[in-house]
């Protein structure tokens, strides 16, 4: 693998590309930064502010990936930068309890449906915990998941998975134990049918079903009306729980998540949701949570053995503490129409050119699936409609944007981000470089 794009102005981030490729694995610490599936050099990004990202060669992105999802109020926000440094001035890991964890925990209590939390760093750990916690409470050991939805790299749900196996087009990955997902049900999303079947079948074998709550990692993918309370109810009349996956959405489309979109107003809690991303305000920190009966399963309380030795980390609590006290209800309001407006250009500059397509927004996350011919269906509802997007559309639309100054997701099966910082004057920027854009992607 070399760096192909030798043009001047990536010069400084391809030399950085060549040397990262010489000492790791595709030059990249996560698959999705790469660009093999939009070929040219990763940016490789020293500094960022607002909605700006600033790299190696000294230029400037406007950033629809914000970390992909984290920063929801903006790169460098000055109040999380300050919790952050008085945090770090009185020492960075101490291995003990710490206040900022209580009152993280404190405050997702408080937004979101879950009794009790448990921190761990990445979303990863969050959702492989929930279902080794979902089996011990249970005593049963199936596992249902949604074809596309992407839950981190845990063994068991490396199965038809989105996010970085969708874009790289592989089903699964070697180095999976053929006995990890032989316990895993892969089901087409958006199918109450579907579920109906598993459960007629299996239901005293099942012992949760996981979600994404609103799916961003096969391009966004929401819900249908209702459909996470049939998951919730059915899972109720099996005996099985019901674990619903916010690393994405949560403290995001909503002050709680997805659930705030729909289980609030319709009657419905998860047994346990699983969060990242936002909570950890740009930090490594996660978390799982839930029924109390549920988490009292959990060690040292209880027998289900769970651990890590920078959970909690008193400086990435901080931030995500910071993070959240500052994401107020006007916060998620602006999010909202910022998101519905950019949706609503990207959908004009493409119907302009003639690009046939759907933009679909999950809350304030969105993205657009490029096609050869007019979708058949007002819109994309499971992971098989998804993979029918043309990705090469989707190469040429991307490039033409990174070479005006905006940064999206180098991937067709990815949610964009914004911030509080993408103000009326950021988004005018976007807008601008949108009609190149489509009519490159119509080439
Ligand atoms: N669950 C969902 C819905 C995600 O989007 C992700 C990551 O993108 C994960 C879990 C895994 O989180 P992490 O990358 O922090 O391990």
């Amino acid at each position: 693998m070399t760096p192909d794009d030798t043009r001047p102005e990536t010069a400084e981030s391809a030399a950085l590309f060549a040397r990262a490729l010489a000492v790791t694995p595709g030059g990249v610490n996560s698959p999705v930064r790469a660009f093999n599936a939009v070929g040219g050099t990763p940016r490789f990004v020293q500094r960022a502010s607002g909605a700006f990202l600033y790299d190696a060669d000294g230029r400037e992105y406007v950033d629809l990936i914000c970390s992909w999802g984290p920063m929801l109020l903006g790169h460098a926000h000055p109040g999380v930068q300050a919790a952050v440094q008085e945090a770090v001035s009185r020492g960075t890991s101490y291995g003990t309890p710490t206040v900022p964890e209580v009152e993280l925990a404190e405050e997702i209590v408080v937004r979101t449906p879950v009794e009790k939390v448990r921190f761990v760093s990445s979303g990863t750990e969050a959702t492989m915990s929930a279902i080794r916690l979902a089996r011990g409470f249970t005593g049963r050991e199936l596992v249902v998941k949604f074809a596309g939805c992407y839950h981190g790299h845990v063994d068991a749900l490396l199965a038809a998975a989105g996010s970085g196996l969708a874009t790289l087009s592989v089903p699964g990955t070697p180095g999976v134990p053929v006995a990890s997902t032989a316990a895993t049900l892969v089901l087409p999303y958006n199918d109450p049918a579907a579920v109906e079947r598993a459960f007629a079948e299996h239901g005293d074998e099942i012992a949760c079903v996981i979600t994404e709550a609103s799916p961003g990692n096969m391009g966004v993918v929401p819900p249908l009306p209702g459909f996470n309370k049939m998951l919730a109810e059915t899972c109720a009349r099996h005996g099985a729980l019901f674990v619903s996956d916010e690393v994405m959405t949560g403290f995001r489309v909503s002050r709680s998540g997805q659930w705030g979109l729909d289980g609030a107003r319709e009657g419905w809690t998860p047994d346990l949701v699983t969060f990242g991303k936002v909570m950890g305000g740009g930090f490594p920190a996660a978390a799982f949570g839930g029924r109390a009966d549920v988490m009292a399963m959990l060690s040292p309380e209880g027998p289900v053995y769970q651990a890590g030795t920078l959970s909690g980390n008193p400086v990435a609590t901080t931030a995500g503490l910071a993070t959240l006290r500052l994401a107020t209800e006007e916060v998620y309001a602006g999010l909202d129409r910022a998101a519905g407006l950019l949706a609503d250009e990207v959908d004009k500059a493409l119907t302009e050119a003639g690009v046939a397509h759907v933009v679909q927004a999950g809350g304030n996350m969105f993205s657009a699936f490029l096609l050869d011919e007019p979708p058949t269906t007002d819109s994309v509802r499971d992971f098989a409609a998804a993979s029918a997007q043309n990705v090469a559309r989707y190469r040429a639309f991307f490039h033409a944007m990174l070479d005006q100054g905006v940064y999206l997701p180098p991937s067709a099966f990815e949610a964009w981000f914004l911030s509080s910082a993408h103000d009326d004057a950021v988004l005018d920027r976007v807008v601008s470089a949108l009609p190149a854009a489509a009519r490159a992607a119509a080439a």
